[in-house]
């Protein structure tokens, strides 16, 4: 366990104690996504560099730069984007789509364009939501040459006859592309990897949400001792995560558990996909780990092939224990990919929740021992060493009892804690509180922890 959270209400988890510091910790998170929002970011360019300099004002982030044409296993650095302005001039003399106003209205990675065109040749160029007739897509041309505007429906049905001055004043050249990483030293040899996608412009929960999260708790983790390292990586998506690997291949036997972070900012029921192996011991972890005020289990999906930088580590030539988190799953929500995944859909209080739900996570990494009932003939009198309730029917104590029973049953010295959320259905949080009770009753003893001689 966290040696800091015997400090803060995570240890002996309280269910009915929402809001509690973890709120505060949401205004942070929230504050900080809202600082990188505006930034115009793609796979390579100034957005990345921009993003990487704000989030170092929390934490000592290392950038490293790639050169385009680096080779990356099977794929190649493009080169570098820039962007200074975009813009249609319509028949009146009215300025559309403006890259100003809304860093989506620009095709991601256009060519550079200077033309006069009717508009049924700029149709061919524009993409919209006609089923989402108010809002702005965000659409991408990363390893091709092409360009294009993304505008609301309604603004496309809008446009009359005429001619249509377009203005894309962008550049592709050879540059860099850019990922930042954070270590915070713990007194072990393995590794956790916490891991955000630094590549897309103006979407609040896809993925400033994932970056400032990731960021704070790099902050947070500071002033803790941790028996894993954790390595936080902020990488362009797809190539990002393969230019990391790429660097550290000699790092990768350390690696022992690993999270993907993005859209955990809104409201919706968590989500946390398996790793490849099915059952690592994140994806067990995910299992017992609960979200929200209401402290839902998470949905828990199979692995896939499809996603986020989780593809990448779990490619099979690297089958790394890296899990994908999310609130709600990407593609699913309506604001996904638009203009309406705004700074308003991602709020304080989920991005507090969600914390607390990675720092659960991670509690359960650091804190899964094994105990050993120390009087294992018949249970024990609880009432006697003060962890019995004199007054039953709390749903809470109940649940408080359970986790006493299921602890002390198991304690067999072949259970691990995990094991006996597991087979409790009871959280890995509720489990390890109750243990660590009956420990300072000294009913149980501690055998030693998951993965480290002690
Ligand atoms: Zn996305």
């Amino acid at each position: 366990m966290f040696e800091m959270l015997t400090t803060v209400p995570v240890a002996k988890p309280d269910l009915t104690s929402f809001p509690h510091p973890y709120q505060a910790m949401g205004d942070i998170i929230h504050a900080l996504a809202s600082r990188i929002y505006p930034l115009c970011r793609s796979i390579t360019g100034q957005g990345v560099r921009d993003t990487i300099d704000v989030l170092r004002d929390h934490i000592d982030i290392i950038r490293n730069d790639v050169p385009s044409g680096t080779r990356l296993f099977d794929w190649i650095v493009p080169q570098e984007w820039i962007v200074r302005n975009a813009y249609i001039i319509d028949p009146s003399g009215r300025q559309i789509a403006e890259f100003k106003t809304s860093n989506l209205h620009l095709l991601n990675y256009s060519i550079p364009v200077r033309r006069t065109m009717p508009l049924a040749e700029l149709k061919a160029h524009i993409y919209t939501l006609p089923t989402q007739p108010d809002l702005i897509p965000y659409k991408t041309a990363y390893y091709t040459d092409a360009w294009g505007f993304c505008m609301s429906h309604n603004e496309l049905l809008a446009l009359k006859d005429g001619d249509y001055e377009v203005v894309i004043d962008t550049a592709k050249v050879p540059g860099m592309l850019h990922y930042g990483e954070y270590r915070h030293q713990g007194w072990g040899d393995k590794e956790v990897l916490l891991y955000a996608h630094i590549c897309h412009p103006s979407l609040a929960n896809d993925n400033c949400s994932g970056l400032a999260l990731l960021t704070c708790l790099a902050e947070w983790m500071k002033s803790i001792r941790t028996y894993y390292s954790y390595r936080f990586i902020f990488a362009p998506g797809t190539i990002g995560s393969l230019a990391w690997l790429s660097a550290n291949e000699h790092c990768l036997p350390n690696v022992a558990h690993g999270l993907v972070l993005s859209c955990i900012g809104d409201g919706g029921n968590a989500h946390y996909k398996r790793s490849r192996r099915h059952t690592a011991i994140i994806d067990r972890i995910a299992a017992c780990t609960r979200c929200g005020e209401d402290q839902h289990p998470l949905a828990i999906d199979d692995f896939s092939p499809f996603g986020y930088d989780e593809r990448q580590f779990c490619s099979p030539g690297f089958d790394l224990p890296v899990g994908l988190l999310q609130r709600s799953a990407f593609g699913t929500f309506p604001e996904y990919h638009t203009s309406a995944d705004n700074l308003d859909f991602i709020r304080p209080e989920h991005l507090g929740s969600s914390f607390r739900m990675v720092v659960d996570m991670l509690s359960a990494l650091e804190g899964n021992w094994t105990p050993l009932n120390n009087s294992p003939k018949g249970e024990p009198h609880l009432s006697r060493h003060g962890l019995f309730p004199t007054i039953g029917g709390h749903k809470d104590q109940s649940l408080q009892t359970a986790a006493y029973l299921w602890v002390l049953n198991f304690a067999d010295g072949n259970h691990d804690l995990l094991d006996i959320a597991e087979r409790s259905n009871l959280s890995f949080m509720q489990i390890a509180a109750a243990a660590a009770d009956l420990l300072d009753a000294r009913l149980i003893s501690n055998l030693g922890f998951l993965d480290r001689k002690i």
